[in-house]
């Protein structure tokens, strides 16, 4: 039986675990609140998720370049852009249980005493919100005081802005173009973190595109529509995903347009990734508070002007968590549950499992030889001679492996294998001399499979 949505993130958060994609930060001691480690299978796929990122968005065109900014800047840099002022969620403490919440989300709140109930049902007392900055504090060289105070970036935007003059004058780039980054972004958060979906460190893939004012909103349909396409092509459900338009009384005092990209979570609703109009605000407060000019002058037309900025931001863990979620599925076979990840093969952290039948005639040497092959060629292999057949396919259904390789008695008197896909289950006997060429083949044709139905 398919498992009702409640269950759905309990069961991901124990694979994840149980097969080495996520563990809870400092487990041994505890853990800490909203922290978590990636393990081999979940290194891998935040690996793949950022290649495939980078390839879309920079690899793939000739106007956007890389960038990869410190995470501690001049502290001046995060009054300039706002943050000390004002990136604050409005906070209130119970009285009773001395929790902290996010005023605008009690409702996803839960008090930490046990049982777990919603702030106020528990008798206690909340204060009157009080902003709370997310930034995180640190100190620069060996005194701890007011002078020394840095911070931890809460966004990889500001060192692309901080950037815009170099990164153009060394690539003698004029707008429109972009620059790109993925780095690791530090908040302070206090709500719940559903998982991974919000945690106190994490990372963004972020692109400032920079473009003549006039050029707006032709560049804001032209990202969102790349950036949604983005997440169909490596196979997100359709039906899951939305374009949400900020209302105007929602949109940042810089922003003229904000579309979110969302996914219906087991949780509901939440925001994937953000798209936003951030017109000529950032390069201008830089120039005012730095003394440089961040202009652009365009030598055809002999006029200088400050670019307007279409910026596509998403977090890479929440990339992760949603893939994971939108790929799992416990499916019915005859009497059997299957757990499957249907993750695109762009994003499977292995490739391909490679098997012999049976542990003797020569078989486990022909599979080493096999799964050496298929490494040369960086397809990501795991070789398993332990078990049933059947049961290591599962193992590495579970994992979202999209092809298996089974070695068997043809292999060493025809040189063919058998091919097994994760998806259909199907099999096909491949010459070995062509195993590479077929993967490719077929990952390439990879279309997302209708999951059987279930309680949504
Ligand atoms: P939210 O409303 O969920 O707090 P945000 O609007 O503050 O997000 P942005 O500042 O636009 O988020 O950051 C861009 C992206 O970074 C988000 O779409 C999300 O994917 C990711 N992100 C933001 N905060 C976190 C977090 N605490 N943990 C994980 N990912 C995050």
């Amino acid at each position: 039986m398919a498992k009702q949505a409640t269950g759905v993130m309990d069961a991901i958060v124990s694979l994840c675990k149980r097969r080495g994609f996520i563990f809870q930060a400092s487990e041994i001691y505890g853990g800490i609140g909203n922290t978590y480690d990636y393990g081999p299978l979940g290194v891998e796929l935040l690996r793949r998720i950022k290649d495939a990122w980078w390839d879309d968005v920079v690899v793939e065109r000739a106007n956007v370049v890389g960038l990869d900014s410190a995470i501690i800047q001049n502290p001046t840099v995060w009054e300039t852009s706002g943050h000390v002022g004002g990136f604050s969620d409005p906070m209130v403490d119970c009285k009773l249980c001395k929790a902290r919440f996010r005023a605008d989300k009690l409702d996803d709140a839960r008090c930490p005493k046990k049982p777990s109930k919603k702030p106020t049902e528990c008798q206690g007392e909340l204060t009157e919100p009080r902003a709370f900055n997310l930034m995180f504090k640190t100190h620069i060289g060996a005194v701890e005081e007011t002078a020394s105070v840095a911070y931890l970036r809460p966004e990889t935007a500001q060192g692309i802005f901080l950037n815009f003059k170099n990164v153009m004058e060394a690539g003698r780039l004029k707008p429109p173009f972009g620059i790109a980054q993925i780095g690791k972004s530090f908040r302070n958060e206090i709500t719940p973190g559903n998982f991974v979906f919000r945690t106190r460190e994490f990372e963004q893939a972020e692109m400032e595109f920079f473009v003549p004012p006039e050029e707006e909103q032709q560049w804001y349909d032209y990202w969102r529509k790349a950036r949604y396409d983005w997440y169909l092509n490596l196979g997100l459900n359709p039906d899951k995903l939305r374009m949400r338009e900020h209302e105007t009384d929602e949109l940042a005092h810089y922003s003229t347009a904000t579309a979110d990209i969302e996914y219906l979570y087991p949780f509901g609703w939440g925001e994937l990734e953000g798209v936003a109009c951030r017109t000529d605000f950032d390069l201008k407060r830089h120039s005012e508070a730095s003394g440089t000019d961040l202009v652009y002058f365009d030598p055809q037309a002999k006029e200088r002007y400050t670019p307007f900025v279409i910026e596509p931001a998403g977090g890479v863990n929440r990339m992760a968590l949603t893939f994971l979620i939108d790929a799992y599925e416990e499916q019915q076979v005859g009497k059997d549950v299957r757990t499957v990840l249907h993750f695109s093969p762009q994003l499977a952290p292995i490739t391909v499992g490679v098997f012999p039948l049976v542990k003797k005639d020569g078989m486990p040497e022909k599979a080493a030889e096999v799964e050496a092959l298929l490494r040369k060629a960086h397809l990501a292999s795991f070789y398993d001679e332990k078990g049933a057949i059947g049961r290591r396919y599962r193992r590495q259904d579970e994992i979202g492996t999209p092809y298996c390789v089974t070695i068997d008695g043809d292999t060493l008197s025809d040189g063919t294998v058998t091919l097994r896909h994760r998806d259909s289950m199907e099999q096909e006997k491949v010459a070995l001399d062509e195993l590479v060429q077929v993967i490719h083949e077929r990952t390439a044709a990879w279309e997302r499979p209708v999951p059987q139905a279930g309680p949504e």
